[in-house]
């Protein structure tokens, strides 16, 4: 099959980087090259921020309405494509095609969708003040503003579905976009790019510039007319950006790592159903989701047996070629990564901890001889403290820590310089809301994970984010408001 060639999309038209530099992209299930993209520098960011301010405000000006029309071709160009964008997903990150096809695509459709939606029925605040004595009163109302140029920087693990999470609000809000997904998964924001020309976006409203982060990301940030930064990726970048744009004041949207607990009590409901779903929330996309329950947390008094059907389940995972309709787990998305998440399974074996299943790479047969594979892997015997419960591992690693009662549980589960995300597993509803409101954590669920409202505001507390993404929050951040106060 030929090499696929990337562009950058500046100024409404699909270009090569201007020192004709070229990236590898690799296929994580064979680990070939199949396609090349962009190394780009800070002149294809310099003057992709040039045409996005151009645009800014002509499309700041631009009405809702057509916005909106805009953002639904867009969505519609993608699902028309759907099986295209999907097989693309799953070549470039190494991801089950049955899951890009189910999850990644669809919700990059509704991203696009949602936020064409909700500007639609966004509204501001005004607030009266009372006539006083004197007779006069006053009227107060907000603008909520474009911001102008604004930066999107996202991670390799959901491609498309967290890179359209941020360009949707930031248009859909009237910002003109410059955007860089991660290097290591170019290829479907590239094949997006294409697709808003033929959607008719006026040029320079979105731009995509592809490249290395230190290198395209650094100067997005940078960049003085890049009014904000919108960035998914690991909390040691994401400081790095922080401290980047600190002194220009720049408006920062932070999500970054997690080491999430899904905490399992005595009395929960463990149907079938609901541990597939506790499972899940361990393995899936292998376990390279920043919202994955990697400490599993059990209540002692039913450990024995929940560890039980819980291995049982785990080993009946398939990891296999991503293009299998029954490969539960695909391939790690790359060698670094790959190599990365072996490192850890070793350090929690030299910790002392205890490998109940998996713990080593997976040889398969075939044209995926050459692939990243890992099986998935249950560790216990390690204490909170352990650098296995304490750094994130972003692979399908779950470390089983018992605790005796509630206080205990609530003690581990908020052990973590992270927030993003708990889950939690009970039927007593008193305990649940209790425990609910102690967990320091952004987003908690309670028999359930990952059941996402596009409404909701998304993020995390401690060292896993800074702001919210999601509903108003996105809009808010991509907007900036004016309080205009009229006496009367
Ligand atoms: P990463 O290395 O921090 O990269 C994220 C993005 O930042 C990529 O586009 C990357 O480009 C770019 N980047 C790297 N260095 C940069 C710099 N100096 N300046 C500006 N941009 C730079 O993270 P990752 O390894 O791709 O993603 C995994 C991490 O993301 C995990 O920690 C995971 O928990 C987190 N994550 C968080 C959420 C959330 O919602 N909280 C969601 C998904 C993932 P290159 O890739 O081209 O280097």
């Amino acid at each position: 099959m030929p090499t696929l060639r990337l562009a950058n999309l500046i100024d409404g038209r699909l270009q090569a980087p201007h020192h004709d530099a070229w990236l590898q992209v690799h296929e994580p299930a064979t680990g070939a090259v199949f396609a090349i993209c962009p190394d780009s520098s800070s002149l294809d960011v310099d003057t992709a921020v040039e045409a996005a301010a151009r645009a800014a405000p002509g499309w700041a000006n631009t009405p809702i309405e057509q916005r909106v029309h805009l953002l639904q071709r867009l969505a519609d160009l993608i699902e028309a494509r759907l099986e295209e964008f999907a097989a693309l997903e799953s070549r470039d990150s190494g991801k089950p095609l049955s899951l890009a096809r189910r999850l990644d695509i669809p919700r990059a459709v509704s991203n696009l969708r949602y936020f064409a939606a909700a500007i639609t029925g966004w509204s501001s605040e005004s607030h009266a003040m009372e006539t006083g004595m004197a007779g006069t009163g006053a009227i107060n109302y907000t603008l909520r503003q474009p911001l102008g140029v604004v930066g999107c920087i996202s991670p390799w693990n959901l491609p498309l579905y967290l890179f359209t999470w941020k360009i949707a609000p930031a248009l859909a809000a009237g910002n003109t976009v410059v955007a860089k997904p991660s290097e290591v998964t170019p290829c479907t924001a590239a094949l997006l790019g294409e697709l808003s020309i033929e959607a008719g976006f006026p040029p320079g409203v979105l731009n995509i510039v592809q490249g290395r982060g230190p290198t395209v990301g650094q100067a997005i940030a940078e960049h003085p007319l890049v009014k904000a930064i919108s960035f998914t990726g690991s909390t040691a970048t994401g400081a790095r950006i922080a401290s980047m744009t600190a002194a220009q004041f720049k408006k920062v949207s932070l999500e970054m790592g997690g080491k999430n607990p899904a905490i399992v009590f005595a009395d929960a409901d463990l149907s079938d159903a609901n541990l597939d779903t506790i499972v899940r929330s361990g393995f899936a996309n292998q376990g390279e989701i920043c919202l994955c329950g990697s400490r599993l947390l059990v209540q002692r008094s039913i450990l024995e047996a929940f560890r039980e059907r819980y291995l049982a389940r785990v080993r009946s995972l398939r990891v296999g070629d991503p293009d299998d309709t029954d490969s539960d787990l695909g391939a790690m998305v790359s060698q670094a990564h790959y190599d990365k998440v072996l490192g850890c399974i070793e350090q929690a074996r030299n910790e002392g901890g205890r490998v109940l299943c998996g713990g080593e790479a997976i040889s398969l047969p075939g044209r995926c001889a050459n692939g990243w594979f890992i099986a998935p892997t249950v560790i216990d015997g390690l204490s909170s403290a352990a650098q296995t419960n304490q750094q994130e591992i972003f692979g399908p690693v779950v470390s089983l820590i018992p605790f005796e009662d509630e206080a205990e549980a609530l003690a581990i589960a908020n052990d973590s310089r992270y927030g993003l995300a708990a889950s939690l597993w009970t039927q007593d509803l008193s305990r649940a809301h209790r425990l609910a409101g102690q967990l320091e954590y952004g987003i908690v669920w309670i028999n359930c994970w990952l059941l996402r409202d596009l409404r909701t505001p998304f993020g995390g507390a401690k060292q896993s984010g800074l702001g919210r993404e999601g509903g108003s929050d996105a809009l808010q951040f991509f907007t900036e408001p004016k309080n205009i106060c009229i006496r009367y």
